[in-house]
């Protein structure tokens, strides 16, 4: 069984949708979990419901792609536990548009969330995981990181996490560092379920069903399917296994 007890782990974006059940995963192995969204009532919401459940939960309100508050962050829950186990940088933003509609504003954004954001948590994080000799980065990926269309500014931001990642994971190893990405396929949340109002012409009714019908599992995964994947790669079982990129999705990428 995976055990976390003792462990101080932070996952970024995690008031809601894949973050919240990651937290809530690593929290029910034992961990303590730092909840930290940009969304101060989702992280007060998430932290009383994940402590009804005799959870050890804190919230934070974290703007990951602003590079002091990510770095303070990290820095103030390393400086009240001495230590910092887990960092899982979740937090993510899609601004879909075809290249040739994409507006700069639309590029920057989702670059400066989904990548920027990335390198200001893990930096911090990194320097601290150096000198303890310990630690595990998971960082959340996507499957659109090989391209996916009305996405580049989604896909371009992503493929940088896997770069970022696979750097980390080379300077860290010696260290006893692991740092690994995860890209889930097509999974439950709210930024998905928005799918489903977005009718379409032809074979299918929405986007959603479009999404589906390119999982060979025939279904949308679940929030808990890609907290399984980080619990796995946040213990100690894991050592050994870094730099890897790791497809979580009913056999959508194959
Ligand atoms: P979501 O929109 O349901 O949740 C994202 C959370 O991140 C929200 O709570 C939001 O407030 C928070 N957030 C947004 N900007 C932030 C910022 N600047 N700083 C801190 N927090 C911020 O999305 P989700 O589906 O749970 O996605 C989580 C991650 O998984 C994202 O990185 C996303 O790209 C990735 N992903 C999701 C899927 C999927 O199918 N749902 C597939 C592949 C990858």
């Amino acid at each position: 069984m995976i055990d976390l007890t003792g462990k101080v782990a932070i996952v970024t974006g995690s008031a809601r949708g894949l973050g919240r059940g990651i937290a809530q995963r690593l929290a029910r192995q034992g961990a303590t979990v730092y909840i930290t969204d940009v969304n101060e009532a989702g992280v007060r919401q998430t932290v009383d419901e994940l402590a009804a459940e005799g959870l050890s939960v804190r919230g934070r309100v974290l703007n990951v792609a602003d590079e002091a508050q990510a770095r303070q962050c990290v820095e103030a829950v390393h400086a009240e536990h001495g230590r910092l186990d887990i960092l899982v940088n979740n937090a993510g933003i899609n601004r879909d548009a075809m290249l040739h509609k994409m507006t700069t504003q639309q590029w920057h954004e989702v670059l400066m969330v989904n990548l920027n954001g990335v390198f200001y948590m893990t930096q911090p994080a990194s320097r601290i995981m150096r000198e303890q000799r310990s630690g595990r980065i998971v960082n959340i990926s996507s499957a659109s990181w090989m391209g996916n269309v009305g996405q580049a500014n989604y896909a371009a931001a992503k493929a940088g996490v896997v770069g970022l990642t696979k750097t980390a994971a080379k300077e860290l190893a010696k260290y006893g560092v692991t740092a690994n990405a995860i890209c889930p396929g097509f999974i439950e949340t709210d930024m998905t379920l928005a799918l489903k109002d977005v009718k379409l012409q032809g074979p299918f009714a929405t986007a959603w069903d479009l999404m589906v019908s390119k999982v060979p599992m025939g279904q949308a995964g679940k929030p808990e399917d890609v907290a399984n994947m980080v619990a796995f790669l946040a213990s100690d079982e894991a050592r050994y296994i870094t730099g890897e990129v790791i497809n979580v999705g009913g056999g959508m990428v194959l």
